[in-house]
């Protein structure tokens, strides 16, 4: 240190960031100020500085140093996110925001940095009278539906059941349901049933995601999209009629790692329940079955397979690629297949369902007397979870298409209230979340 002391008058700013890298950051920083000193307009130096005190958290001279940044170089715009970033850092998020409403016009490739900063220091006074501004026109039309009002009314009534949902997501989230789901999306329209499972009115509010708001049944706690279009919501927007959305399921699903996985489970749960998953003449049924990846794998090891998919495009891709015996419906609309089946399947279909005991239902109706029934699905619990989990765009509440969020006992909850005896169950880590499943037989009635 002392050599690198007496030397920095002589370091390039190479020199000065070795030593950084190199554990000396008393010295580099040093340095750092001498070339600063014999040049205040070298915006490299100043830079490396700005960056090296905000690492070692010395947030206010970090951003006095991203200040001096921006007025050397006014087209810098990171110079402004980052000194935002240490404002945001020291707790003052008024200055924060202060300065990112300076940065007008946004230039382009800076909108999304630029966003994400302003959802999280926003001040919600500020982000609600914005809303109403823009959206004063609307508002004075939907102020004549007498269901809008309707439905306002009894969010604000529910508040108290949704101060946990607030806390989680923020008023900001909450806000932004009100706006979304209200004001654009009109959610009011559709009717909130009794819990699925249980058949309970008595809800909480577990959190605000877009125009959705997710509750908890008080008396089982399963959780769901309070209102969702008759349905659900994907068959609603037509998400697995979308070309490009298709596209990328069926590269997933006819991956034979995804293939092997699935193959893998059935096989292991009909194991460990004592029981043999024969193809000569097994007959299985699956629900959901996509453009038919897995049944037409099952067919090739001797199976006789059936199916059905609420998707016109997935099922048209099953019937032409694989010729396969499957029936575009909606479970509401399943009809008996002539021949009882031996195993029914369901793989993440459970989640999408604005019913779940439909599924259970009509897999009694077509199972033979001890026929099986097999279901996968994300299991997290999220309640327990904290927010950046919980917000999880595939096994979260992020997921737009996902009705119900269950978790492992209450999966075995829906097969023991349908009469089914569960017999073998499994859980793994798919990315950062749990997915599982559960295979149960069709006790006599
Ligand atoms: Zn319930």
């Amino acid at each position: 240190m002392e050599k690198a002391l007496g030397k920095s008058s002589l370091l390039s700013l190479e020199e000065c960031l070795r030593l950084i890298l190199d554990g000396e950051a008393g010295a580099g920083e040093l340095g750092l100020r001498t070339l600063i000193q014999a040049n205040p307009q070298d915006l490299n130096a100043w830079g490396h500085l700005a960056y090296l005190l905000f690492s070692q958290k010395r947030y206010r001279e970090a951003a006095e140093c991203y200040r001096t940044c921006h007025r050397i170089s006014p087209a810098l715009i990171d110079a402004v996110l980052y000194e935002v970033d240490c404002m945001e850092k020291l707790g003052n998020r008024h200055q924060a925001f202060q300065l990112l409403r300076g940065i007008q016009p946004i230039p382009s490739g800076y909108e999304i940095p630029v966003r994400d900063r302003l959802s999280r220091i926003e001040p919600w006074g500020h982000y609600l009278a914005s809303r109403l501004r823009k959206r004063s026109k609307l508002i004075s039309q939907r102020l004549r539906e007498w269901g809008f009002i309707r439905g306002l009314l009894r969010e604000i009534g529910l508040l108290p059941f949704s101060f946990r949902a607030i806390r989680d997501s923020g008023m900001r989230g909450f806000l932004r349901y009100l706006s979304r789901g209200f004001l654009e999306e009109s959610v009011y329209r559709y009717p909130v049933p009794p819990c699925d499972l249980c058949g309970s009115s008595f809800f909480r509010g577990v959190f605000f995601i877009d125009s959705r708001k997710i509750i908890r049944c008080c008396r089982c706690g399963l959780e769901r999209v309070e209102r969702v279009p008759p349905g659900g919501q994907d068959i609603a927007s037509g998400f697995y009629e979308r070309e490009e959305v298709i596209a990328d399921m069926v590269a997933d699903w006819q991956d034979p790692i995804i293939i092997r996985h699935r193959m893998g489970w059935l096989e292991i749960l009909f194991d460990v329940a004592g029981l043999r998953l024969q193809s000569e003449k097994s007959r299985i049924f699956e629900f959901g079955c996509g453009s038919g990846e897995f049944l037409a794998h099952l067919r090739e090891q001797g199976f006789e397979v059936a199916g059905m998919d609420g998707s016109a495009r997935l099922v048209e891709r099953a019937q032409q690629v694989f010729h396969l015996p499957v029936d575009k419906c909606c479970l509401a609309d399943l009809p008996k297949p002539k021949e009882a089946c031996d195993v029914a399947l369901a793989f993440h279909i459970l989640e999408h369902l604005d019913s779940p005991s439909l599924l259970f239902k009509h897999a009694r109706k077509i199972l033979k007397q001890d026929g099986c029934l097999f279901i996968e699905i994300p299991v997290p619990d999220l309640c327990r979870l904290p927010v950046e989990l919980k917000t999880h765009g595939s096994h979260g509440y992020g997921s737009s298409e996902h009705v119900h969020f269950l978790t492992l006992p209450l999966l075995e909850r829906y097969f023991l209230s349908h009469g089914f005896q569960v017999i073998a169950r499994y859980e793994y880590l798919a990315g950062d979340l749990p997915a599982g499943g559960m295979l149960g037989r069709l006790c006599p009635e």
